[in-house]
């Protein structure tokens, strides 16, 4: 994940499936870069306009990461949303250049996790680029809060992301992990960590149009006491999903600095402040 050398795909990736907002059926075609960074094209849209895999980009945060352009014109939104996944999958396997080609506005939810993202992305290998991007170096703590929930990045010499989450219901509860990039294998320990969502939560979110593409295939959904589709993939695989989304969240620097990222009861919003954040001091420290 560090280091000067930085890569590309070394073949494209094609998948087809919906997006769990909009319900919508999307093709993504993951190409070798032929450009800096990380970043989606609306293939769907006339000019095919792109849209960078960066903070700027950032639009909303509910329940998902949305990035979007205004149109220079009627300030029209192009967005993509629920990139999250796709762009843990990217980040954690090195991928650190690549064009991403979309037919809709929502990345495929697949089946809730990174897994099938981080194996095609394993299957086609990676190739070294010339194109670079600067690394932030992380020198001192940067913590963002909102009420008792916090994520910090810590100088570290190593990188490293612990999780910890505390739900009100019996069989999320407490839940700690702990994930070092290079000491354990991101396709095999955080990747397949699926989405959850609370069934209490269901027609709420539902009736506020969301979650058109969402069923039992592609979340873990959890009733009062027990999960209502076992068997989970690990015991505490709530907040390892934790862990992909945070990976996600921090690809939109470029490369993810060294250091050990440090979350409490968090979601979207404060890692995508944490990432404001990081970006505004290395631009303070130049
Ligand atoms: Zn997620």
């Amino acid at each position: 994940m560090i280091g000067t050398t930085q890569h590309t795909l070394a073949d494209e990736i094609i998948q087809s499936g919906i997006g769990l907002h909009s319900g919508l059926k999307t093709t993504v075609r993951i190409l070798p870069s032929s450009g800096v960074g990380r970043y989606f094209v609306r293939v769907d849209l006339p000019e095919k306009p792109i849209i960078p895999a960066k903070i700027q980009s950032v639009v909303s945060t509910t329940l998902s990461t949305e990035l979007a352009i205004f149109e220079e014109i009627n300030h029209f939104k192009i967005s993509i949303r629920t990139v999250e996944h796709l762009l843990s999958a990217l980040t954690a396997m090195g991928v650190d250049h690549v064009r991403i080609e979309i037919d809709g506005p929502e990345v495929p939810l697949l089946d809730g996790s990174a897994k099938i993202w981080a194996e095609a992305i394993a299957e086609v290998g990676l190739a070294i680029t010339s194109q670079t991007t600067p690394v932030i170096p992380i020198t001192q703590e940067i913590i963002v809060r909102q009420g008792d929930a916090f994520v910090a990045a810590i100088p570290s010499d190593e990188t490293r992301f612990s999780y910890a989450i505390d739900f009100n219901n019996l069989a999320i509860a407490q839940q700690w992990h702990s994930w070092a990039p290079d000491r354990e294998d991101f396709t095999q320990t955080i990747a397949p960590a699926r989405t959850f969502v609370l069934e209490e939560q269901i027609k709420h979110l539902q009736q506020a149009g969301l979650i058109k593409g969402g069923s039992l295939d592609n979340a873990l959904v959890c009733g009062d006491d027990r999960w209502l589709n076992p068997p989970l993939r690990f015991s505490n695989e709530p907040v390892r999903h934790k862990i992909l989304d945070l990976v996600g969240d921090l690809s939109l620097l470029g490369i993810i600095p060294q250091a050990h990222y440090l979350a409490y009861k968090a979601g979207h919003h404060l890692h995508t402040q944490l990432v404001q954040r990081i970006q505004e001091a290395a631009l303070a420290a130049l």
